[in-house]
């Protein structure tokens, strides 16, 4: 069976992988560099926990509450796309408290192995950076250390049975020295972890490149033809493919391709920061999440990382200096005396983000043999080796997988959303 894969980044990855162990035979085509785009300089935090929809009951009224301070963790283009338009009406819609719960369900059951198969990545010989240490919620009121454990709250009662605790100002101290006097409070979820992006896709391409897979990079896919029986031809700026199946995993670029098909996905760029220095000052031993500023950092073996910002930018990868800095002073409070130095790396990602938080994974209605992995939003790196698991089957064999119900792209096209 050959498999034509589209797009080299953290979701792609996993899936050429996985569909190869199965036995596929899979081309991997990516126009930059695998794990060059998105997949690059994310946080890199396995945080199946952190997976409440973006669309939450009460989210109107806390976006327009964050746009209207200064370095703002969320903004909005103007823009009269109604693509774009509609975007936003369904994401506002989702936020009712039915949706909410439903969407988490669903993320919930997509990372309920994750930390598992990260785990048997390294078994299998994939080399990456990992650390197993947990990640620690920093909060300054204790407001929203009261939100936060409510989040937990409402996980567990979903179906989450991970292990949290909530910590006074001290506590959290104790755990992490790197916290300022200004933290109130912490919730310490243990069971997480944070992998090195850079070095996962990195292994995962080296362990394709031992298992045969052919990976074609600098190579751009343009668009796709019907070939005989139900096969495809693949267009590329190389030549034309042949293929018995086609994934498509290219991010938040996915919409353009399906779009030459004629099918329509409501996926939006979530642009994010980082910026990436060795630092001076306490370092942080673990990642932090500084709740009221929505700012994470993630410390590596060399470097920590601080990330954040979600913006509605439309596809365009221009980095705006104010930004990082913007991140950086969100995140000074929250820190004793760690600051980033030069030399460092900044950094923009688009994450590929669908109204309702939850991905697209499954077969595109209407075509034969071709598949859609893509709209993972804040959680691709997360839920990259799920996908991969549940999506292999359905690839390879057309056998239905019911785990992947609540991720049809059936939910939205053909229904004019
Ligand atoms: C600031 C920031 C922090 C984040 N932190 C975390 C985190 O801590 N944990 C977490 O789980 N997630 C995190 N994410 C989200 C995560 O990075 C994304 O969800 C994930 O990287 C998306 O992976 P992808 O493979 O779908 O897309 P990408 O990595 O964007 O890969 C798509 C690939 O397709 C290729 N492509 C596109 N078009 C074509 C074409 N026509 N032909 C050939 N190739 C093509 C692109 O070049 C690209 O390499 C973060 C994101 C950002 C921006």
């Amino acid at each position: 069976m050959k498999v034509v894969l589209v797009g080299g980044g953290v979701v792609g990855l996993c899936c050429a992988r996985e569909i190869a162990r199965q036995g596929g035979e899979v081309t991997l085509v990516e126009r930059d560099r695998c794990g060059g785009a998105t997949s690059l300089r994310n946080a890199g935090q396995i945080v199946p926990s952190l997976c409440t929809p973006l669309s939450s009951p009460g989210v109107i009224k806390r976006a327009l509450g964050w746009m209207l301070k200064l370095g703002s963790p969320l903004s909005l283009r103007v823009s009269l796309d109604p693509d774009y338009l509609l975007w936003l009406l369904h994401f506002a819609l989702n936020s009712s408290e039915e949706k909410y719960r439903e969407c988490l369900k669903a993320a919930l059951v997509l990372g309920k192995d994750t930390h598992l198969l990260f785990e048997e990545l390294r078994k299998e010989g994939v080399e990456f950076e990992m650390h197993q240490k947990g990640i620690l919620f920093a909060t300054l009121s204790e407001e929203a250390l009261h939100e936060e454990t409510e989040v937990y709250r409402e996980l567990e009662r979903a179906g989450y049975d991970g292990a949290y605790e909530v910590l006074s100002g001290e506590e959290a101290r104790r755990l992490e020295p790197a916290l300022s006097e200004k933290v109130v409070g912490g919730l310490f979820v243990k069971d997480e972890r944070h992998i090195r992006p850079e070095s996962f896709a990195k292994g995962l391409t080296a362990d394709l490149r031992s298992r045969g897979v052919q990976i074609l990079e600098g190579v751009e896919v343009y668009g796709f033809r019907h070939g005989q029986k139900g096969s495809w031809r693949v267009l590329t700026s190389e030549g034309d493919l042949d293929a018995d199946r086609v994934l498509l995993a290219a991010g938040v670029w996915s919409r353009e391709l399906l779009a030459e098909l004629g099918v329509k996905i409501p996926l939006e760029a979530g642009k994010g920061y980082s910026v990436t220095s060795m630092g001076k000052g306490t370092r942080p031993q673990r990642p932090l999440k500084f709740t009221e500023a929505q700012v994470v950092a993630t410390p590596y073996d060399s470097g920590v990382r601080v990330s954040g910002m979600f913006e509605l930018s439309g596809i365009n990868l221009s980095l705006k200096r104010r930004k990082i800095e913007s991140i950086i002073r969100a995140a000074a409070p929250y820190l004793r005396d760690w600051e980033p130095m030069k030399p460092r790396l900044e950094w923009t990602g688009l994450r590929p983000a669908t109204h309702d938080s939850i991905p697209l994974i499954g077969k595109v209605p209407g075509l034969n043999n071709f598949y859609l992995a893509t709209g993972h939003g804040m959680l691709g790196v997360t839920h990259a080796p799920a996908t991969a698991r549940m999506l292999a089957p359905l690839v390879l064999e057309d056998r239905p997988v019911p785990e992947l119900e609540p991720f049809k792209l059936e939910r939205f096209v053909g229904k004019g959303k």
